[in-house]
């Protein structure tokens, strides 16, 4: 007979495939649970920074990922006003349907089980945690990680205080082109309004474009006469139109960025990590890395509370409100979004400033605080430098 589950994760996107991983690793007995089967699509702009590569990295995943993506050493970022700021680093895209079939088969590997089926509910009973389905048995376990992206039902059902409100919505295509770009492009394109843009190569001459806005609850978004702007507006997106063709549908999907206090411990034994968590950062939308970094501090935390050491379940909070002051710059950042005289100025100085660059290509390396950037201070700073 088998033993009984020591843990449910719900939701295998990175964060819910590393956090299992990571359990299954030391040797607990961990269901992952996702409503998809794998492959699955998920809507994204497909592009790793730095921090997700060195996850990657100390995981011992870096090169099955690199194999299945394509590097890129540059990044453009243009302000509303159109000046450039080039940024070199380790990039990498890679097709979320590729990605997450690579992180949801390394979790099963090391003994994850995988189950495919919705959680209706979750609750907490003198045995531990109860994880329902629409149909199927009921799964019992010691703890749960929820790692449900965007989608907060399961963590609402347990702490009523989460707004079902996403900061964010972006949307995304694919273009097949014969354009030779080969560097990520970002643009906060005044024609846009406090709007966002990007064109991320992901290889054999396709591209990810999309746009993305602040959720305003009382608007309806249109991104996709947005997009249209985009790419009439944008010069290098007019470039790449007029040399290709959108090859799959303009999908749109909600981000929750800026960290949620409240949904990092909605109940006694459970944890929320990942977007489920807010870990998306502000200004850029970049999620990738952090739901994985949030993932794997879950599973320590769970790690240690089945193993009965330390502080068990109650040290994840803090370990993850350790990051908070780098959300707290790129919440900075994001309000420039208002201001674009003032985000031409910044991107103005940085081409004109060594110094502030370097800070910039620090702070996407994660070896610098943003707050050094993405302040007044750090601005006018660099007059002096
Ligand atoms: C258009 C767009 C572009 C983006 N571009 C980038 C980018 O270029 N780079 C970057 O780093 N980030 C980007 N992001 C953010 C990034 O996609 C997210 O931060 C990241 O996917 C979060 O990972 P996660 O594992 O927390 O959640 P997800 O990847 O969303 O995974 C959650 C999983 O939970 C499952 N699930 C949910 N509810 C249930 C349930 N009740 N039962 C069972 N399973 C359930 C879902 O099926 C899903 O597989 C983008 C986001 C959007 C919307």
């Amino acid at each position: 007979m088998k033993k009984p589950l020591d843990a449910v994760v719900v939701g295998s996107g990175p964060c819910g495939a590393l956090a299992a991983r990571s359990l299954a690793a030391r040797g607990w007995r961990v269901a992952l649970v996702d409503r998809h089967a794998f492959p699955r699509q998920k809507v994204c702009g497909d592009a790793l920074l730095p921090d997700a590569f060195d996850i990657l990295r100390d995981q011992g995943l870096a090169d099955a990922v690199v194999g299945a993506g394509h590097p890129s050493s540059v990044l453009s970022v243009f302000s509303p006003g159109g000046y450039e700021v080039r940024v070199s680093g380790d990039f990498l895209t890679v097709r979320r349907e590729v990605l997450d079939v690579l992180l949801h088969r390394a979790a099963i590997q090391l003994g994850a089980e995988p189950i495919v089926a919705a959680v209706s509910s979750v609750s907490e009973n003198p045995d531990g945690v109860c994880v329902e389905f629409r149909s199927g048995p009921t799964l019992q376990a010691r703890a749960c990680i929820l790692a449900t992206g965007a989608d907060t039902r399961l963590l609402r059902s347990l702490q009523p205080v989460i707004s079902p409100a996403p900061t964010a919505v972006a949307s995304r295509c694919y273009v097949q082109s014969s354009r030779p770009l080969d560097r990520l492009v970002v643009t906060y394109d005044r024609g846009l309004g406090p709007a966002y843009a990007w064109i991320f190569p992901v290889g054999e001459g396709l591209f990810n474009v999309g746009v993305g806005s602040v959720y305003r609850s009382q608007k309806r978004f249109d991104h996709r006469s947005l997009f249209e702007r985009f790419t009439t507006v944008f010069p290098e997106a007019r470039a790449l139109m007029a040399t290709g063709q959108i090859v799959s549908p303009l999908r749109s999907a909600p981000l929750r960025c800026g960290l949620d206090r409240h949904a990092l411990r909605p109940g006694r034994l459970f944890l929320g990590a990942g977007e489920a968590a807010g870990s998306t950062f502000p200004f850029t939308g970049e999620g990738i890395g952090k739901a994985m970094a949030t993932g794997l501090l879950a599973a320590d935390a769970v790690h240690a509370f089945l193993g009965g050491e330390g502080e068990g379940l109650d040290s994840y909070a803090s370990a993850v409100l350790r990051l908070e002051p780098r959300y707290r710059a790129y919440s900075a950042a994001h309000r420039l979004l208002d201001y674009p005289r003032l985000m031409d100025l910044a991107a103005w100085r940085l081409q004109k400033s060594h110094w502030l660059a370097g800070r910039l290509s620090g702070v996407l390396q994660e070896e610098e605080d943003p707050r050094s950037l993405f302040s007044i201070a750090g601005l006018l700073g660099s007059f002096f430098r």
